[in-house]
């Protein structure tokens, strides 16, 4: 009876939930246990194996299933999720030896079945978690590595095995979706399994920069500074947002100096390296760059044929490698692009009951590959945006500075940043060897000017849609 109610609720969530989550979050649950309280209400528990999962399944699907379990049993339903302990039972270890797996965390997971029969009644969770902002999905064990991320990754590794020592701080750049955010997180979530007591917090520079903000109002620095300055890991993420925010630089470069003087130890991402970050004090970026440097370059085509076939297979659908090369080859930008050019093919299949072959993944991709055919090039760009301008393409190299000619010049290097893979450098080479600063200027530039002037905004509009075809 309370197996069945569990199991019905696994099968709506599986039906509503992307098949990864489910596969991460809800499948890997033991069932659910049927009590009630005093007034008679059920009450289903489910024990979770570590913090981290329960925090987020609580945060993420809390709500969902103890609705879902209230329209299954026709009543009221309370969930309530508790940390399992952490050795298991003698006697669940013997039932579960068959499909237990160790995960990243050093935890043992047990399958589906067999835990957890009517036992002990699950105890409430006492203290509330540290809160350390990890996503504990991402982790080394799925993280692929290859010849683009080997640097970033192999220190990455060497501070999670040895925080506060080499490599202090540690620099992660690279463009979007090369897996700057998956790495760190790896990183917090290795400490941890390592060492549950170790203070860690991940935090978009965003959330950094929000609580300076508060803290800021509401005249409390001071538990800002013991909120930071007491961690042993500090992982920030995407640092460049810090640009034109000097309260913020200047909290940062005061946790930054009170985490590395007690030999914390504090990794950064951005999409640039520490001297292109624009607008942000040259004392904090000399700094950012006092320990190690490191970039994340896009995957080469053997890395996506890995990534492919490692995230398929995690999905429990396996991709013949063929279709996986037929992939990689038209799907080169990034891994996010890698992952919903995944996401189509599964889901075409399914829905249609095929197997995966390279027609399927054609026909899946058909959108995609059209425009990915269509390649664009920086020369493409320069003279699109020259004829549209009316000027020379040669002054698309040009030093002359003439408004008319330098902003045309600008709204190129701007779109040769958006619509191609190409680096600052490599973008500022083909500008007539100009310096990276240079576009980097430009396409902030571009960027925000474009949001306030509509009659800029709807030119690059006209400017894309040629250039994408
Ligand atoms: P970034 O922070 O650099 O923009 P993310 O870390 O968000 O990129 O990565 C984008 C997506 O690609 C994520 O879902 C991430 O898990 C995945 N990903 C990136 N690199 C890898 C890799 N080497 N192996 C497996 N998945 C990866
Ligand atoms: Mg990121």
């Amino acid at each position: 009876m309370s197996s069945t109610l569990w199991q019905q609720c696994c099968e709506r969530l599986a039906a509503e939930l992307p098949e990864q989550q489910f596969t991460t979050w809800i499948r890997p649950l033991p069932p659910g246990v049927v009590s009630a309280t005093p007034e008679g209400n059920p009450v289903v528990s489910v024990r979770v194996p570590n913090r981290f999962k329960l925090d987020w399944i609580r945060n993420q699907y809390g709500s969902r299933i103890e609705a879902l379990l209230t329209e299954l049993a026709g009543e009221p339903v309370r969930l309530e999720l508790s940390l399992a302990p952490r050795e298991p039972a003698p006697r669940a270890q013997a039932t579960a030896t068959a499909g237990a797996t160790t995960g990243a965390n050093g935890i043992v997971q047990l399958p589906l079945q067999g835990l957890l029969q009517p036992g002990p009644p699950p105890l409430p969770e006492t203290a509330s978690p540290a809160r350390t902002r990890l996503n504990p999905a991402l982790t080394f064990d799925n993280l692929v590595p290859g010849r683009a991320n080997q640097m970033a990754r192999t220190a990455a590794l060497h501070v999670a095995g040895a925080p506060g020592q080499m490599y202090n701080p540690l620099f992660i750049y690279g463009g979007v979706g090369l897996g700057k955010t998956h790495l760190i997180h790896s990183v917090g979530n290795a400490l941890l399994a390592d060492n549950p007591n170790a203070r860690v917090l991940y935090l978009h520079a965003e959330q950094f920069i929000s609580d300076v903000v508060k803290n800021y109002q509401r005249k409390t620095f001071d538990e800002l500074k013991a909120k930071y300055h007491s961690l042993d890991l500090l992982l920030i993420d995407d640092v460049q947002f810090f640009a034109g925010k000097e309260r913020t630089q200047e909290e940062f470069f005061n946790a930054f100096e009170a985490l590395l003087a007690k030999r914390a130890h504090i990794i950064m991402t951005s999409d640039t390296y520490p001297k292109g970050l624009a607008d942000i004090d040259e004392r904090l970026t000399s700094r950012f760059d006092s320990g190690l440097t490191v970039a994340i370059e896009p995957p080469e085509l053997e890395m996506r044929v890995a990534i492919l076939m490692k995230k398929s297979d995690a999905e429990g659908t396996e991709m013949p490698e063929d279709v996986a090369f037929f992939v990689a080859k038209n799907v080169r930008a990034n891994v996010r692009e890698l992952e919903g050019a995944l996401r189509k093919i599964l889901a075409y299949s399914r829905f249609s009951h095929k197997e995966i072959n390279i027609q399927l993944a054609r026909d899946a991709l058909k959108d995609l590959l059209s425009i990915q055919n269509r390649q664009i090039s920086v020369e493409n760009i320069q003279k699109t945006v020259a004829d549209f301008y009316k000027i020379k393409v040669a002054d698309m190299y040009s030093k002359k500075r003439p408004a008319s000619i330098a902003k045309p010049r600008q709204i190129a290097m701007y779109l040769a940043k958006e619509l191609t893979q190409k680096s600052l450098p490599e973008i500022g080479e083909l500008f007539g060897g100009r310096d990276h600063t240079t576009v980097l200027h430009a396409v902030r530039k571009i960027g925000g000017e474009r949001t306030k002037d509509t009659e800029l905004n709807q030119q690059l509009h006209v400017l894309e849609q040629t250039l994408k075809g």
